[in-house]
């Protein structure tokens, strides 16, 4: 029940041209509303309210509770707490945003800022994120370090450019490639023993990058609603399943982060 008149959803036709980037979902659009009005979405049922969900609760919870399980003070570099913290966050800030606030009056105009923003938290988790993960697997090489730090922030500027600017969803996946391989290469690094790190938290790594791409994928090819347009406008659709992917992905990073910033505190680079 609630305590304000809930406006009529349109159906892909009728709704904002700007929102009819799913051809496949075909009801449950919210009509074009003021701030409040989007806010208000939040209490009823449209077709994206699923995605605010499926974003803005595990926001909170890893708002509230990886705090307690990062050991803030156990690592001497507490700057690797630090960005690990902010990557696991910045996906879903900009996601929730874009999607309670992507049918504001401000049209297009609007639209493509939140699109922006929510491409932007999805380029921060693939840079931060991963910038933990490229200390510790050359921790005893500091000048490849330094190297691959500086050649992992030039990819990720690139991501940037190219997410913000891509016309498709295709595009937008496209631009997170370099990193995705530079990550495997550091994997390969790590997986016949050519650098450090813990060997517990590489299969974390690799189910992470799995889910994500399998999460991307899902979403540009728009399943499973392709095959029954109009039966998953409100629940399990694409969009839905990539959010999911994208949560289990932060959770497989903080996994594997938290092995091996357990491993950092104890090891000993061998004397040259
Ligand atoms: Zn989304």
């Amino acid at each position: 029940m609630v305590f304000f008149p809930v406006p009529k959803l349109l159906d892909f036709k009728n709704s904002p041209p700007h929102l009819q980037f799913n051809k496949y979902v075909l009801t449950g659009y919210r009509p074009v509303s003021t701030c409040t009005g989007c806010l208000q979405s939040l209490f009823y049922l449209h077709n994206e309210f699923g995605n605010i969900y499926t974003h803005g609760v595990p926001f909170v919870c890893l708002l509230l509770l990886l705090p307690l399980s990062i050991p803030w003070s156990d690592v001497d570099e507490q700057w690797l707490c630090i960005i690990h913290y902010l990557a696991c966050l910045s996906p879903t800030v900009g996601s929730v945003l874009y999607h309670i606030f992507m049918n504001h009056e401000g049209g297009a105009r609007v639209y493509d800022a939140l699109l922006c923003f929510d491409m932007f938290g999805v380029c921060l988790v693939n840079t931060l994120g991963a910038l933990p993960i490229v200390h510790i697997t050359l921790l005893c090489q500091p000048l490849a370090r330094h190297a691959a730090m500086f050649g992992y922030v030039l990819f990720s500027c690139r991501g940037v450019r190219d997410a913000l600017t891509a016309q498709s969803g295709a595009r937008r996946l496209r631009s997170f490639g370099l990193q995705a391989l530079f990550r495997a290469f550091l994997f390969f690094l790590r997986w016949f023993e050519f650098a450090t790190g813990n060997p517990e938290s590489l299969h974390h790594y690799v189910i992470m990058d799995a889910l994500a791409l399998m999460g991307g994928l899902v979403n540009v090819y728009r399943v499973p609603e392709r095959f029954s347009p109009g039966r998953f406008d409100y629940w399990f659709n694409s969009h839905q399943i990539m959010h999911v992917a994208v949560v289990l992905a932060i959770i497989f990073l903080h996994w594997g982060t938290m092995e091996d910033l357990a491993w950092l505190k104890n090891y000993q680079c061998p004397p040259k």
